[in-house]
């Protein structure tokens, strides 16, 4: 037990993340009450029978009220929707965050919704998985892992303060950043390696003659490594195209410069250039390693280290 935090935490959205948070709140007692919100009746009683709150409701307007912490937690193209619904709604002083994984776009959907005493801080964990919805949350995702906050200019410091303790306390740790940044970074880090996994497996799954057989079978080889992350919520990974489409789209054209240079040194047997572009990536590995971020294990982790992002 960790201690309270706060009086009231209402989550909006109770998927993977808000699942997940709703978890480490209840091994933590971070909250004197949990208040869970989401919009269809199924995930509510879903999220009711896993004893993921203390109260239920489909409204995300009633489950503010009284609240002192709000984390959204729905894909990012919802997020204006969900901003006007709850804006009235709001506790004067309340902390307002989100956990959206593109950052400019909810801030323009949250921001102009919001009223001048409470504090919007907008964030993002890096961490997940590819599974969705309430059953795929477990407490201690966001152990280790990074969370940025993207605080908009002249955001109150103590509550900057307060909501970064509240993800230290649940084992993360905190940078702070510009949206546009945060965006260009998760573009290369995330976003365009998800593309490439959607796209190499859309690929081969036009490839109707082998699909069916020898593509899953033979799978180990190394194409099961993309499968994992195309196997991501449709829905949340069609929001983040659209809502972080200009730097998915430089990211997008370099990646094709880079891969049509790679082409060609293959196809003028260019050896010397395939070799040192193969040593510099596997030293990305390394380094990624020894940051903690990955283990070094041939399943690489993945049973002891079920995360992404
Ligand atoms: P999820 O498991 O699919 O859960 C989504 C939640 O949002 C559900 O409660 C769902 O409600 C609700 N929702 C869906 N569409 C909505 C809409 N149009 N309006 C209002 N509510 C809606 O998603 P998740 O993986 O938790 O992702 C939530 C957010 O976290 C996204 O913004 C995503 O970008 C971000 N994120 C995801 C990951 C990851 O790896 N998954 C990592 C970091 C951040 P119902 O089930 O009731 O429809």
């Amino acid at each position: 037990m960790s201690g309270i935090q706060f009086d009231r935490i209402a989550l909006i959205g109770i998927g993977l993340i808000g699942s997940s948070i709703a978890h480490d709140l209840k091994r933590l007692g971070l909250a004197k009450e949990v208040v869970v919100s989401t919009r269809s009746a199924e995930t509510l009683k879903r999220a009711e029978e896993l004893q993921l709150g203390d109260r239920y409701t489909p409204s995300s307007a009633e489950a503010v009220k009284d609240a002192d912490l709000v984390i959204v937690s729905v894909p990012v193209g919802a997020s204006e929707s969900v901003a006007k619904d709850i804006a009235a709604h709001l506790k004067p002083g309340a902390i307002v965050t989100d956990v959206g994984s593109t950052k400019a776009s909810v801030i323009a959907q949250m921001q102009p919704h919001m009223p001048s005493n409470v504090h919007f801080i907008p964030g993002h964990p890096l961490a997940g998985t590819e599974k969705s919805g309430p059953d795929a949350g477990f407490p201690g995702l966001f152990k280790g892992r990074w969370c940025i906050f993207t605080p908009v200019p002249g955001t109150d410091q103590a509550a900057i303060k307060r909501l970064r303790d509240f993800w230290e306390t649940l084992g993360s740790r905190v940078d702070e950043m510009d949206p546009e940044h945060h965006d260009k970074v998760l573009a290369i880090v995330s976003h365009l390696p998800h593309l490439i996994a959607y796209n190499i497996v859309g690929t081969a799954d036009d490839l109707e003659t082998v699909t069916e057989s020898e593509v899953i079978k033979y799978s180990a080889s190394g194409f099961r490594d993309f499968t994992r992350l195309a196997a991501s919520d449709p829905t949340m990974w069609r929001d983040v195209c659209l809502h972080n489409r200009d730097a998915i789209l430089e990211m997008l054209a370099r990646f094709s410069e880079d891969l049509a240079s790679l082409q060609r040194a293959i196809r003028w047997g260019e050896g010397d250039k395939i070799f040192d572009l193969f040593t510099r990536t596997r030293a990305i590995r390394r380094s990624i390693v020894e940051a903690g971020q990955d283990v070094d294990a041939p399943d690489f982790g993945r049973h002891a280290l079920d995360t992404k992002e």
